[in-house]
């Protein structure tokens, strides 16, 4: 991430901001409690250490305080969200993160986010303010963020002017239920053609199978889920991430906490898989691996430099063509073009 520029919105909360992150706290925060949460926030070298301050306050207050938002910013986007508040992103994978179904907290985490991402919550923000760092009240923020182009050998430079945002886009990608997202198969995405047809995100500016700049002009229209990559199973076998799949010694919808209609990919491998190991999922125009939780764990080796990243079960993670996923050893499965 190359900048960051956060509006505020009026209100009894709080909004503290680190050069990596923000923390925006809802309700009527109570300074004995806030305050020195908040300082350490702040005070942190590291944005882990900042988590782990405000993270460690609600683990001992037994999740019973004021909802807030973490947002960190660096080589990826993670979201961190508690309690009743909906944060609005216009990133294909989340488009919106509540916590307030969950007894813990809630995350999700962008590991290639595109060149622009904004993300929001609570009151509509005064665009007219900024908050570069520190604390203020507020009952909601906006922050748009510019993200340099991945550090892949060979990546294509991501254009400096972000394509428009055809009318209707953001609004529909904002009130679809999240549920429809994790559906099985068989959805509807929206979708924009380069000249020679390929279908890609609406809001991209330069086609994904053949670089092709695409026109603001272009027309979204509605389609099929399209086939994202394919992932290169232990014997060969390749299966399209079109849809949600469960994989596994003997893997079990359920125990994935997968819908029921999901594609099970049984592996005929050791016993450091587990039986429901790994879910794959097709989400819009992201591709995402989330461990279920397994004895062995899930490693993702991304592709280029990245370091490898033993996967935080149940949290999805953004996957990409080029990434190599170990289950819980030797076994490992290759993320590979359309
Ligand atoms: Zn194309």
């Amino acid at each position: 991430v190359t900048g960051a520029r956060l509006a505020v919105g009026a209100g009894t909360g709080r909004l503290a901001r680190r050069p990596d992150g923000l923390l925006f706290v809802g309700g009527r925060p109570a300074d004995e409690r806030w305050g020195r949460v908040i300082d350490g926030y702040l005070d942190a070298e590291q944005a882990d250490d900042a988590r782990e301050v405000v993270t460690s306050a609600a683990v001992a207050a037994g999740f019973a305080l004021e909802p807030f938002v973490m947002v960190a910013w660096g080589q990826a986007i993670e979201l961190l969200v508690l309690g009743e508040i909906e944060v609005r992103t216009d990133l294909p994978s989340v488009p919106m993160l509540s916590g307030a179904t969950s007894a813990t907290w809630v995350e999700h985490r962008v590991a290639r986010p595109p060149a622009t991402a904004q993300l929001s919550a609570g009151t509509v923000p005064d665009l007219g303010t900024r908050l570069d760092a520190g604390v203020v009240a507020a009952g909601g923020f906006a922050v748009t963020l510019a993200i340099a182009s991945p550090d892949v050998p060979g990546a294509r430079p991501v254009p400096r002017e972000p394509a428009p945002e055809p009318d209707g886009v953001d609004l529909e990608m904002t009130l679809r239920p999240p549920g429809q997202l994790t559906a099985a198969g068989g959805g509807l995405v929206r979708a924009r053609r380069c000249g020679n047809g390929h279908a890609n995100p609406p809001h991209a500016a330069q086609c994904r199978v053949c670089g092709d700049l695409i026109g603001p002009a272009s027309a979204v229209e509605t389609m099929a889920q399209p086939v994202l990559g394919h992932v290169v199973l232990p014997d060969g076998a390749a299966i399209p991430v079109d849809r949600t799949s469960v994989l596994g010694r003997k893997p079990d919808a359920g125990t994935a906490r997968a819908d029921p209609a999901a594609r099970l990919v049984p592996l005929d491998v050791s016993a450091d898989v587990s039986r429901t190991h790994l879910v794959i999922r097709a989400e819009g125009w992201a591709m995402t691996a989330t461990d279920c939780g397994s004895r062995g764990r899930t490693v993702l080796r991304p592709t280029g430099a990245g370091e490898p990243e033993v996967l935080e079960p149940w949290v999805p993670h953004e996957i990409a063509v080029g990434d190599t996923l170990y289950l819980g050893g030797p076994t490992q499965l290759q993320v590979v073009a359309s």
